[in-house]
């Protein structure tokens, strides 16, 4: 479980937005025709509209609760006994590339040339080990440079620290104050999840309160004519408005960070990423954690062992 530091003020506003719309669309919607003595109508569209909140604070939730891909505990240290095998010759092998890189260099300054040619040798044979060419050695002494100054963990090029969950986050997108949690490899799709219902939602509730609006001021219906129903008419079309905008776009942003193997905060740092050469829907079924099926659109925790090495 991420420990981000607590700001529920946004996760506070999110839930009361989508239940005043809720509440709105009863209101207008469901009460007038159920008044009119219609009443199985009325209640199917209520059971539809009650599944998309459901899904929304399902979406939420999930993301707002798991682990966006926190390093495990032993990452952070680098406490050796801690790491698993694997992880342990993956660092031998970083370690002694460092070594050799820079023997090298050393020998090639002094002109010696036996000794240039003998660390060249083993460097190539280190380099054997795993399958590993050279660029994923370099990858590797990048690796081993590149350690956290905040929480002292390795970083891999594709992840950041957050200063409010205190963690180096395996592909972060951005911490979100809205889910009050970072967006990383193991929520992206809870996240995307969330800004689809939500703005199909919105854009729902939009129709709906257009919908019923045009019928009251036709029909000069009783609900209407009430200051409050008009009110919350007003304020419904503009919290509509606003949010189907805003989780349109988040939606068209992360399906661009994930196409091109990007994140928000390398958008904004204008970071250089390196690039897989994987297809696009190669890229969106791994984001997804699976190939494609009907759970791509329910918002279950993707299960992902987070380790260093996956991280490439
Ligand atoms: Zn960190
Ligand atoms: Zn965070």
């Amino acid at each position: 479980m991420a420990k981000c530091s607590a700001n529920l003020i946004f996760v506070a506003i999110t839930y009361l937005i989508v239940i005043g719309v809720d509440a709105n669309f009863v209101f207008i919607g469901i009460l007038p025709e159920i008044s009119s003595g219609n009443y199985v109508g009325p209640y199917l569209h209520f059971a539809f509209v009650q599944c998309i909140v459901f899904l929304i604070f399902w979406s939420h939730t999930v993301c707002m609760m798991s682990n966006p891909g926190c390093f495990p505990k032993e990452y952070r240290k680098l406490d050796l006994d801690l790491l698993s095998e694997g992880a342990k010759e993956f660092y031998q092998v970083a370690l002694d590339a460092i070594e050799e890189k820079k023997r090298r260099k050393q020998a090639l300054e002094n002109n010696q040339l036996e000794e240039v040619a003998k660390l060249r040798t083993m460097y190539e044979k280190t380099s054997k080990i795993k399958g590993m060419t050279g660029t994923e050695k370099d990858l590797l002494i990048a690796l081993f440079k590149n350690k956290c100054r905040k929480c002292k963990s390795l970083k891999p090029p594709k992840s950041h620290h957050c200063s409010q969950c205190n963690a180096c986050i395996a592909r972060m997108d951005h911490h979100c104050p809205w889910v009050n949690n970072c967006v990383g490899i193991s929520n992206q799709k809870s996240f995307i999840l969330f800004c689809i219902y939500v703005c199909f939602g919105s854009m729902y509730a939009l129709s709906v309160t257009i919908y019923y609006t045009y019928h009251c001021i036709y029909e000069q219906c009783v609900t209407f004519i009430e200051p409050i129903a008009t009110i919350m008419n007003c304020v419904g079309i503009f919290l509509a408005v606003l949010f189907a905008s805003f989780t349109g776009i988040m939606f068209y942003d992360q399906m661009w960070c994930i196409i091109f193997e990007t994140s928000t905060i390398d958008k904004l740092k204008k970071t250089l990423r390196k690039e897989s050469g994987k297809g696009t829907w190669e890229l969106i079924k791994e984001s997804f954690g699976e190939d494609f099926s009907l759970r791509w659109f329910i918002p279950i925790q993707i299960e992902r062992k987070i380790t260093i090495e996956s991280q490439y």
